[in-house]
């Protein structure tokens, strides 16, 4: 085995973690400071303690001779016991300040990479975010961030108990250099003797992250396929799978908690033991500076404790540096997969363009064919253009490239004759607005959903919405009408078509010039569905409106109909043209699939 000066992992670790995270240099430095000092204010606070018990004890005549410095002695024992009880005073203060930089410290770089993680996280762009476990992010930044800051603070605090551990053996070998020499030499002797745990420890670490992430993946599915599970009565082997699972990462995390276990009291007894052998050193030599003697055991029994923090944060640091690494790549992941806008400003939508637009999913090991093959259109404000195709057709991906969440593999996107590439953000999404298949409540009061965080949209035009959108009768008929809490899991929700007609009002609350509809209708009633067959219609009166359909009577008010197979446009057209032109729509029809 390599052997290491003590610090070298946590120096590694530190460096690793600099890339996440910045301790700013000054704190370290205060901190090594302050723990110089109470190295330095503890060794005289207990070299006084030995002198002033050796001269109560008779030796010196009421005069004491100070164990270790001869030229400041003959100071009586009231000034010697004044002069101690200030040393402790400043020990204290300086140890406060060393818990209150390791408080800050903490609590800061947890802060940051909170911060960090999450804003890297809605920056990246969409088919990063949508190819992440559901709470996945959320595990990484509730648990595995502080993980990272805990370790920081246990590497600076060891980096503290190191300096006061160097100037106590300093301050020993001044004392009784005999006795300081042999406690050195049994504590390096020590050190080789532990050296193995450090490896338990880095390992288990290893193998507690990796056992981690595999019981993470099979919560976050089994939560959300609970209802499957429920019904397909597989509730056993899923159980057992994570029985097992939460078995493999019990044995690491059990050997990490037996190192952290055992290196206290193995340096209990070893300091015992190291006391035995000064004593014996003592007796043996006939050493008769008794002062000097107690003050060297004192300090050393103090310096031990120290080296037994070095050393027992070890484990711990060994535990938290695996997921520097992830939590690394993870943000990493993020930044790299965000998206650079433009900064013109979209006034409003006239007219959108795909010229050969082709696009490709990214799966892993393989390549997939083409989602969108060769596709070009283009419709203006004003019009209704309905998209139709079998299922896997592309219909989905469309609507994607459309609202800017992707971009292209080849071909060109373009807006009022520009790039859409060259608009700003936040011009796009006042003028472009999403209706998706599966709408989101967020937990908010019915206004608070339509109005979706957006500022400057007044009650007003929440409730106006609410109209246009055939949604106000059944508002009204809730407990609080407007101020009604709903939401997902754990709050109240609504009918399919409530919500879908909520998400209509939240799209038109701030009236769009593009919007796009994704099977608006998919999970509703015929009756539901004329309701927002209607509304759609009318959508268009102020907008181009992009409505995939599955049902003709979404169909039958479109200006144009756009059909997609296999990715390909097979036809493009008026809907009384569409017989002659889709070979798609033809069948649909005879089978009463449309
Ligand atoms: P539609 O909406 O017409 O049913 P989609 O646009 O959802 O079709 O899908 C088009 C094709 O892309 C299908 O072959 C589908 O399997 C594939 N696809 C869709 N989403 C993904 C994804 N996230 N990763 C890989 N392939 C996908
Ligand atoms: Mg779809």
């Amino acid at each position: 085995m390599a052997v290491k000066f003590p610090l070298a992992s946590s120096i590694d670790a530190w460096k690793e973690a600099k890339d996440l995270v910045q301790v700013p240099r000054s704190r370290v430095w205060l901190v090594s400071v302050l723990g110089a000092g109470v190295g330095i204010t503890e060794s005289i606070f207990l070299a006084i303690i030995a002198s002033v018990g050796v001269a109560i004890a008779g030796k010196h005549g009421g005069q004491v001779k100070l164990a270790g410095f001869g030229a400041i002695s003959g100071i009586s024992v009231p000034v010697l016991l004044g002069i101690g009880v200030a040393l402790g005073a400043v020990t204290m203060v300086a140890s406060f300040l060393i818990q209150i930089e390791l408080a800050r410290i903490n609590t800061r770089t947890m802060a940051e990479m909170r911060r960090e993680l999450y804003d890297e996280f809605t920056k990246t762009s969409w088919p990063a975010m949508r190819g992440e476990v559901e709470s996945a992010l959320i595990t990484y930044i509730i648990n595995h961030v502080p993980r990272v800051s805990n370790m920081l603070t246990s590497i600076v605090s060891q980096l503290t108990a190191f300096i006061t551990l160097v100037i106590f053996l300093a301050f020993a070998l001044i004392v009784a250099p005999l006795v300081a020499i042999a406690i050195i030499v049994l504590g390096v002797v020590l050190y080789f003797i532990f050296l193995p745990m450090r490896g338990i420890a880095a390992k288990s670490g290893e193998d507690s992250k990796v056992a981690t992430r595999v019981l993470f993946m099979s919560f976050a599915d089994s939560v959300a396929a609970s209802r499957e599970i429920k019904t397909y009565g597989v509730g056993e082997p899923v159980r057992q799978r994570i029985s097992r699972e939460i078995d493999d990462l019990e044995r690491p995390q059990y050997r990490l908690r037996l190192v952290q276990g055992f290196l206290p009291i193995l340096y209990q007894r070893a300091v015992f033991m190291i006391l035995l052998a000064g004593l014996g050193i003592v007796y043996a030599v006939h050493l008769k500076d008794l002062g000097s003697i107690g003050a060297a055991l004192l300090i050393v029994l103090r310096a031990m404790q120290q080296a037994q923090l070095v050393q027992s944060a070890e484990p711990s640091i060994a535990e938290a540096r695996p997921w520097i690494a992830e939590l690394v790549n993870r943000r990493d992941r993020y930044r790299a997969n965000a998206f650079v806008f433009g900064t013109n400003t979209l006034d409003a939508v006239e007219e959108i363009e795909f010229e050969n637009v082709s696009y490709r999913y990214e799966v892993e090991g393989g390549e997939a064919p083409l989602a969108l093959d060769n596709v070009s259109f283009k419709a203006h404000r004003g019009e209704l253009i309905g998209v139709i195709g079998p299922s896997g057709s592309g219909k989905s991906t469309l609507t994607e490239l459309i609202l800017r969440l992707d971009k292209p593999h080849t071909g060109t996107y373009r807006i009022n004759g520009r790039d859409t590439w060259e608009f700003s953000e936040e011009s796009w999404t006042e003028q472009i607005v999403l209706v998706p298949q599966f709408s989101h409540l967020i937990a908010a009061s019915v206004e608070e959903n339509i109005r979706f965080l957006r500022e400057g949209i007044t009650r007003d035009a929440v409730e106006d919405s609410a109209v246009k959108a055939h949604l106000t009768e059944e508002i009204l008929e809730l407990d609080h009408g407007f101020e009604t809490l709903i939401g997902e899991r754990g709050h109240r929700g609504l009918s399919g078509g409530q919500r879908q007609r909520l998400s209509i009002a939240r799209a038109i609350v701030r009236p769009p010039s593009l919007i796009v509809l994704d099977e608006p209708t998919s999970a509703l009633d015929h009756k539901a569905e004329d309701v927002i067959v209607e509304t759609i219609e009318r959508l268009r009166e102020h907008a181009l409106v992009i409505v995939v359909a599955h049902r003709l009577s979404t169909l039958r008010h479109c200006d144009r109909v756009l059909v997609l197979r296999d990715g390909k446009r097979e036809a493009f057209c008026k809907l009384d043209e569409l017989n002659n032109s889709s070979e798609f729509f033809r069948e649909a029809r005879a089978t009463n699939a449309l």
